[in-house]
């Protein structure tokens, strides 16, 4: 590789997981799906199980965390290299057929010992029952693509106890959230043994599912996701004690553009949709709910933070670039961006770290010195520190850019 090459094509990984759709990744990155497999994920990033490959000058590939590592201080700038020592950041595009699992995310510091503490029990990486991947933490910044309904925070007291008030089979929850405990709530649904969460969802579900399946109920109400929990999840006599979940957390429709966090302690589902999500490079999940993976409860009710959530959908902020917004968050370790580009035009960039631009829409040549890559729907390129670049629009273009806070 010449010395002086700071753009590079890179390749990204697609996840199978179950939960994934069939068509909307497939045709983002024109591949054929003949075996109909479901594709959740696309990767771009340097995480050590799942690295993008770089496509060096000459035509080879090498994994993005090697590349990095060889010359990390000049790659990543020496700001980033210093307080991350990697690349800090994972970049994702999902679509969520399926609703995935409940979830919360540790802090940095509860990750860290946490991490320790599993490895001295000497408790396998891989192990069903291991919750700490890694010693990071993992707050996420998703963009809808699609119309997206997602789970996220605990309702305010009032929404909460109307909720449970209008359905008959969990008014017996309303005296445990007295004087506004969340966490009584939480525990009290988390805890009882299966035989009593069969008893209580029973009605509730013999009741919904079957409005459910006559097409009764719509994406606007818990008793629409409860039933589709449960026909996604539930074996006959265990069903899934996050259908609770569903009623006690903001149920939240973003439109295509807006934006979410969720930072660490906040439990949040996503149940349908296609989004861009950003994170800090770790895989740090404790599950509550809404999957048949292991439910680690304490160590759950540990980390989530019990109060109310008031939702704050991010629509963004102009950039320094014509057509660029941006959607900051308290997060040190990424910063999304998006570029929106009319046809003719050009802009000029240069990367504060090691960069990754995802084209949405549209197709582009980046320039940078003797150096030029064309880029189409669903490509990718990787900018290094420094690098200064020109981008020439040849069709309208959409571009999600994941860089770092400066
Ligand atoms: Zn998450």
């Amino acid at each position: 590789m010449s010395n002086n090459t700071k753009i590079f094509k890179l390749q990204g990984k697609v996840q199978h997981y179950t939960w994934g759709g069939m068509d909307f990744i497939p045709a983002l990155l024109h591949l054929s799906n003949p075996e109909k497999k479901p594709f959740a994920e696309y990767w771009m990033g340097a995480h050590d199980n799942v690295p993008s490959e770089v496509e060096l000058p000459d035509g080879s590939l090498q994994p993005l965390n090697a590349f990095i590592k060889q010359d990390a201080a000049a790659l990543l700038g020496p700001a980033v290299h210093q307080r991350f020592g990697r690349l800090p950041y994972l970049f994702k595009v999902l679509d969520v057929k399926d609703m995935l699992s409940i979830q919360v995310h540790p802090t940095k510091k509860a990750a860290e010992s946490a991490f320790a503490a599993e490895n001295m029990k000497g408790t396998p990486l891989n192990a069903p029952n291991r919750n700490y991947k890694d010693d990071n933490h993992k707050p996420e910044l998703m963009l809808a693509l699609s119309d997206f309904w997602l789970l996220h925070g605990f309702k305010s007291p009032q929404a909460l106890v109307t909720i449970l008030m209008q359905t008959p089979e969990l008014q017996f929850l309303v005296p445990v959230f007295d004087n506004e405990n969340y966490h009584a709530l939480y525990e009290r649904v988390m805890t009882m043994d299966q035989q009593e969460v069969d008893e209580r969802l029973r009605p509730l579900l013999d009741r919904i599912v079957p409005l459910y399946e006559k097409g009764f109920l719509d994406r606007s109400q818990e008793d629409f996701w409860a039933a589709r929990a449960a026909k996604t999840f539930c074996e006959p006599n265990r069903l899934d004690r996050g259908i609770f979940s569903i009623y006690l957390f903001n149920l939240l429709n973003l439109k295509p553009g807006e934006a979410i966090f969720q930072d660490a302690g906040i439990p949040h589902a996503y149940l349908e949709g296609q989004n861009m999500e950003l994170m800090a490079n770790s895989d740090n999940v404790l599950r509550g709910g809404l999957t048949n993976k292991y439910i680690d409860v304490p160590e759950l009710m540990h980390h989530t933070k019990f109060e109310a959530v008031i939702p704050n959908i991010l629509t963004g902020t102009s950039g320094a670039v014509t057509g660029e917004t941006a959607f900051p968050t308290p997060a040190a370790d990424f910063e999304l961006r998006r570029l929106v580009l009319k046809s003719g035009s050009t802009v000029s960039l240069t990367a504060s770290t090691a960069e990754i631009f995802f084209v949405y829409e549209g197709a582009v040549k980046a320039k940078a010195g003797s150096t030029e890559i064309s880029l189409g729907k669903g490509e990718t390129m990787l900018a290094t520190a420094g690098a200064s670049f020109e981008l020439q629009i040849s069709q309208d273009a959409v571009l999600f850019r994941a860089t770092v806070p400066q």
